[in-house]
């Protein structure tokens, strides 16, 4: 029931972030697209494993179990805010893995993430 109600304030406050911020469309279909991938079911010890690195990052925001968030402000413009018990149960990368291009110090461990790393950095 905790992961219920984590997982819909997680959902509910990055849906009105992105509003705010003019941002819908594009986290909508991120979303969207995150979800139906977390619904392909992944190794259970990779899944705990990604959320065993989440739960000692800087940027994850235990209340709601999110990378990032905007409700506290140094964590504003970090992280994919995603809930990463949904994010990390499906083909997915670490936000800063992305975000550093593979080279980051805190996150999941490479060898956890299923794409490489994004070439937007
Ligand atoms: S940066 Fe990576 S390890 Fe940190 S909370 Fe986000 S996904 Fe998890």
């Amino acid at each position: 029931m905790k992961g219920c109600l984590q997982f819909f304030a997680a959902v509910s406050l990055a849906a009105l972030h992105a509003c705010v911020t003019g941002r819908c469309a594009r986290s909508g279909r991120a979303f969207l697209a995150a979800y139906a991938r977390s619904r392909a079911s992944l190794d259970p010890q990779l899944t705990a494993a990604r959320l065993q690195s989440c739960r000692v990052c800087p940027i994850f925001f235990r209340p709601l179990a999110t990378c990032g968030t905007p409700l506290r402000r140094g964590l504003r413009s970090l992280g994919c805010h995603c809930h990463m018990p949904t994010k990390a149960a499906g083909p997915a990368n670490c936000w800063a893995y992305d975000e550093t291009a593979g080279t980051n110090h805190i996150g999941w461990p490479a060898a956890l993430n299923s794409f490489p790393p994004a070439a937007h950095v």
